[in-house]
């Protein structure tokens, strides 16, 4: 337990560190024995420490004299439905959040797109921040998804650990920006279902990928 606050933390810091979120923005969860941690709301990471993260029950409630992110509905519903996720990132990272702006799923440019477990990083419609209905739009958009974009928001990635969540935020961040640069210079070639099909069964046990 003591080790997972501390892993939190880590994660929260590197999010700033590496630029994919600013100030305040953005939170993080990771699955515990008795619900999960998330962490704190409104609180900027070099004030955080490891006993600032929030450990919560599935059904809301929470330590007492601790706020949790404001998004702890979607981090406790995720964690509810998904036995393959046990932590969860959500970032206002430029890319994804500028291609989130545009109400529209990224399709498959690029073969990394099947990291996210599918053909495309759909995209939930627009909700206000902290509420039920975004929870809701969000886990719609995750079905069967490692990622989903949050419509003039941000993203949000899942991973069996931090770690991993990690890893599908770098990639999904990486990818918006390279489908922006590419739209910049025209309409990006979209490669077929058959060829996302061969990548599907190419990424059978490669690397940390491997599906
Ligand atoms: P919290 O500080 O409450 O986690 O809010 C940040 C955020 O990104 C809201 O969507
Ligand atoms: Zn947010």
């Amino acid at each position: 337990m003591k080790n997972e606050r501390e892993n939190l933390l880590k994660i929260a810091q590197k999010l700033i560190e590496t630029g994919l979120n600013k100030g305040t923005a953005g939170n993080a969860s990771v699955r515990c024995d008795e619900g999960f941690l998330v962490t704190p709301s409104g609180m900027a990471v070099e004030h955080m420490n490891a006993a600032s993260m929030v450990q919560m029950a599935f059904d809301g409630s929470y330590e007492a004299e601790k706020i949790p992110s404001s998004e702890w509905r979607f981090h406790r519903d995720i964690l509810a439905s998904r036995t393959d996720v046990n932590a969860i990132i959500h970032t206002h990272s430029m890319f994804a959040t500028t291609l989130a702006c545009l109400h529209k799923d990224i399709p498959p440019f690029h073969y990394m797109i099947a990291v996210v477990g599918g053909d495309s990083i759909r995209y939930a419609p627009y909700a206000l921040f902290g509420s039920q209905a975004l929870s809701d739009n969000a886990l719609a958009a995750l079905i069967d998804r490692k990622a989903c974009l949050l419509a003039n928001h941000g993203m949000i990635a899942l991973g069996r650990d931090l770690d991993d969540a990690l890893a599908v935020t770098v990639e999904v961040e990486n990818l918006c920006e390279q489908y922006w640069r590419a739209l910049q210079l025209g309409e990006p070639h979209i490669l077929s279902e058959a060829e996302m099909r061969e990548v599907f069964q190419q990424f059978k046990g490669y690397g940390k990928w491997a599906i």
